[in-house]
């Protein structure tokens, strides 16, 4: 430490009250030493029912930066909620004065600018560091992470001992201490009113984070959320850290902490040294807990090697060792009491015994351990007992040292390895097959769609340029201004894992077994789910090619052409649906028709009037649109878009389709309103709305809600059959309703809908769709259809699929959308497919008055289908057109 450094921070936190002048700085003590987080919070960091606060945080790790030369902490951006978003970099004070040279360093050896010389490479193995980052408590009722991060900095920053050394002289720590801000604090401020009442393990009723709560952790490709931005930000535009562990807490009843390596299947795009290192990392963290006499410490479970969007997961396909560990929950930050098992001898299948083996909820004590087999994965199995934050910031505490002082140990080992992978990634590309993945924007239905990905991909680092000329490839011709994204590039298996169709392995624990299921969604084909086609070029690309790089956020130029008051566009994907919202916002009237159906169907024309040609070029400009303005209204068929008066449910269960729902529409401008219970149930609204629309959830869970007696009173409960009559009365009146997923069941049950939901009933052997995209066809002429490609791409993940059944007369049930008769699945895992295929995806009833759109696709799963983003906005404007 700097003594004049440590000295003024001391005067500025301690001594002298704000606005007061510093005096010279010697004549303070200089033996007083940084506070302890002890010291600072007031209690020992994991005490029974103790919580540090982020805003408390963040104030300590400024005092330490202030107090230590080992630490700075760097603010990345804000929180979706407007709370900085920060890392902490932490090593020697020499390294941290020349932190531009040791990113250079990084930056060469994931061959950011270009190959590596031999001399630059050997420069890089000799003084580069490992650089590693870990992240805390993505979700935030994981609450152990973020607690541990407190003693850890201060132990780095205060701690003279030579293992201490050996570590800050040899690694780059790069520590995100939350990876949630907003939802670390929803969820203290929560614990806290609760604790002490009978309401102590009642659930947080709304997302820990304000739009995907959970799914946080499903963003990494889609990059949606800020977080996830930034995250991106620092790991594949900054710093390019080798070793990533993201830290999370599990259920209760059983292993302590999982550590890596995961579980099959693989995934074919990874280098096999990085699941290698995942094991070495995960074992060192495993030994140094068995050393320090710790139980349960488990490996090879529950956590799949296949799967993209969770957070350390997608660092695999950028050649960096992305590492898990989960630790056994508490109920929040109070501690759970588990009956005792015997070694060997699993009990025997009790009546329900405690609840709450999730990650929190429930009280009395918790059933105890079945798995207590000892074995190679898990040899010293946990037995029950007392389990506490404390042990959870203890195991946490040993598993993150023994992560980076495993990194120092191996330093030169681990840069030379991850060169090797790096090396051998960019000469695959230049072997071929694949070469390249080229985009040709202006030949998508929607254009802008090819924009959208490209600025994905970005997003993750993958480098992507425009062809300055036409080419050829795989004799196949490319026009000038076609996007490619050479394989000759570091993150070109995560290009290629993202681009391509994925094929699950299915795993089986015999042959005789039911397939296992997969962690979560087997299906990311990002050119699929916005609605692009990419191909594979084998070959490698003309070498005569000049090839320039595209900026950041890339764009089509929009414009408005002609003369006139009236200006048209296609409406061919979501950014019609902004313009529309944003012109209707400026007061303009418009109109939608359908063209005369060329080749590939007809296209939906948007007609405006009303807006200044300043107004409408702005709009035009902002999204990329082409419009042509023309001196008055063309004649014929039009349908009025208006604007429509939109309530969206929102249970108390924390929903997060819910959530992704509200950000899909808020991004494209739709004004909505939120509804609860008890708006619902209150009746006359058809007077508010003219469409209500309800997210994936159970019908039984909509109507009855979280009922249990911990539950707050204020949040119990669901519609109940008071709200199932008001939103039969409402249709009556003519309002529509849109129901997503298992929503739809809803409708189904409670009107007379001439419609079967066909997944009901069958078994999982008979039929399982965890997470696949699929064909599907589009009636283009249907209201809903609209702004959608005619063979198009849908999300599907056992939600209902359906058959019409016999009507009444006054009912007209319309089909917008279905999956083919042949080739269901496009990507991903599906069985069954025999059972859905010519069957109806998205169906609507007009039940004069009144009309109810049923999901069973799913149009805006997790905000990343936007191929069908469009046909979710069609139901909203159809809904305000009657
Ligand atoms: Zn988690």
């Amino acid at each position: 430490m700097r003594a004049t450094r440590l000295v003024l921070a001391l005067v500025l936190a301690f001594v002298v009250p704000a606005g007061v002048p510093t005096g010279p700085a010697s004549i303070v003590a200089q033996s007083a030493p940084l506070q302890t987080p002890e010291q600072f919070f007031g209690f020992r960091i994991g005490a029974d029912t103790k919580l540090a606060r982020w805003d408390r945080m963040l104030e300590y790790y400024r005092l330490v930066e202030k107090a230590s030369d080992r630490v700075r902490v760097r603010e990345l951006g804000k929180s979706t909620e407007g709370h900085p978003f920060v890392v902490l970099e932490i090593t020697s004070p020499d390294t941290l004065k020349r932190t531009d040279y040791f990113r250079s360093l990084q930056r060469r050896l994931y061959f950011q600018d270009g190959a590596p010389t031999a001399a630059q490479r050997d420069e890089v193995f000799e003084s580069g560091k490992a650089v590693v980052v870990v992240t805390c408590s993505i979700h935030a009722t994981e609450v152990g992470a973020s607690q541990m991060a407190l003693e850890l900095v201060h132990r780095l920053a205060t701690d003279s001992s030579p293992r201490v050394k050996h570590v800050l002289d040899n690694v780059i720590f790069l520590l995100v201490p939350s990876l949630n801000p907003d939802g670390q604090m929803m969820v203290v401020d929560w614990y806290n009113k609760n604790l002490g009442t009978e309401f102590e393990a009642s659930p947080m009723p709304w997302l820990y984070q304000k739009y995907v709560g959970h799914d946080n952790n499903r963003d990494m490709y889609m990059f949606t959320q800020v977080e996830s931005q930034l995250t991106a930000k620092l790991l594949w535009h900054d710093w390019f850290p080798s070793v990533w562990l993201d830290e999370h807490q599990m259920g209760s009843n059983g292993a302590r902490i999982f550590v890596m390596p995961a579980t099959d299947p693989i995934n074919p795009n990874v280098h096999p040294l990085i699941y290698r290192w995942n094991g070495l990392f995960g074992q060192a963290q495993g030994a140094a807990l068995e050393a320090a006499g710790r139980d349960g410490i488990i490996y090879n479970s529950t956590y799949t090697n296949f799967w993209q969007g969770a957070m350390a997961w997608s660092g695999w396909w950028h050649n960096q060792v992305g590492l898990l560990t989960e630790m056994a929950s508490v109920r929040t930050a109070s501690p759970t009491e588990q009956q005792r098992a015997q070694l060997g001898r699993p009990p025997a299948p009790a009546a329900e015994g405690g609840r709450g083996g999730g990650r929190g909820g429930g009280t009395g004590p918790l059933p105890a351990p079945t798995d207590v087999m000892p074995r190679t994965e898990y040899p010293r199995p946990w037995l029950g007992g007392r389990w506490t934050l404390r042990d959870i910031v203890d195991y946490e505490l040993i598993a993150t040292m023994a992560t980076l002082e495993y990194a120092a140990d191996r330093r030169e080992t681990l840069l030379r390895q991850i060169y090797e992978v790096n090396r051998a990634t960019v000469e695959a590309g230049r072997k071929g097959d694949p070469a390249a993945i080229v985009i040709t924007p202006d030949t998508q239905p929607d254009p802008l769609a090819a924009y959208r990905l490209v600025d994905r991909l970005q997003i993750a680092g993958v480098k992507v340029y425009r062809a300055d000329a036409a080419f050829s490839a795989d004799d196949k011709n490319y026009p000038a201004g076609t996007f490619v994204v050479p394989m000759t590039q570091v993150f070109a298996r995560y290009a290629k894992d993202l681009l391509e169709k994925q094929t699950y392995p299915e795993v089986r624990r015999s042959p005789t077994s039911p397939p296992e299921a997969p962690y979560d969604v087997t299906a990311w084909s990002l050119g699929l789910l916005v609605g692009v086609e990419v191909t594979f070029v084998k070959n490698p690309l003309p070498e005569s090619l000049a090839l320039t790089p595209v900026p950041a956020s890339p764009r089509r130029a929009g414009a408005v052409t002609g003369s006139g008051a009236v200006f048209v566009f296609d409406y061919s994907g979501p950014e019609g649906a902004i313009a529309i919202n944003r012109l209707l916002k400026a007061g303009a009237s418009i109109s939608s028709s359908r063209s005369t159906p060329g080749a590939g169907g007809g296209r939906t024309v948007v007609e405006v009037s009303g807006v200044t040609p300043r107004t409408m070029q702005d709009v035009a400009a902002a999204l990329g649109l082409q419009a042509r303005a023309m001196p008055k209204r063309t004649a014929g068929a039009a349908t009025a878009v208006r604007t429509p008066r939109l309530g969206v449910y929102q249970p108390w269960t924390a929903s997060m389709d819910e959530g992704w729902t509200r950000w899909v529409i808020e991004q494209h401008e739709f004004p909505y309103t939120t509804l609860h219970n008890a708006d619902v149930k209150a009746g006359k609204l058809r007077d508010r709305f003219d469409v209500i629309l309800f997210a994936d959830q159970q019908p039984n869970s909509i109507v009855a809600g979280n009922a249990s007696s911990s539950t707050r009173p204020e949040y119990r409960g669901g519609i109940g059959e008071d709200g199932v009559a008001a939103l039969k009365a409402f249709v009556a009146a003519g309002g529509t309703l849109v129901m997503l997923g298992n929503a739809c069941d809803l409708a189904i049950e409670h009107f007379p809908l001439p419609v079967k939901n066909l997944k009901r009933g069958l078994t999982r052997d008979q039929h399982f769709a965890p997470g696949t995209i699929m064909n599907v066809e589009v009636d283009t002429g249907h209201p809903l259809g609209a702004g959608v490609a005619a063979r198009t791409y849908g999300f599907y993940n056992n939600s209902p699929f359906f058959a019409l059944t016999e009507g009444f007369s006054s009912q007209q049930v319309s089909v917008a959308a279905r999956y083919p008769n042949i080739n269901v699945v496009a990507s991903g895992w599906l069985r069954g497919e025999e059972h859905m295929a010519g069957r109806a995806a998205v169906v609507s009833v007009d039940l004069k008055p009144g009309r109810i759109v049923l999901f069973g696709l799913r149009p805006q799963h997790r905000a990343q289908t936007q191929a069908t983003f469009p046909m979710l906005f069609n139901s909203l404007y159809q809904a305000a057109g009657q």
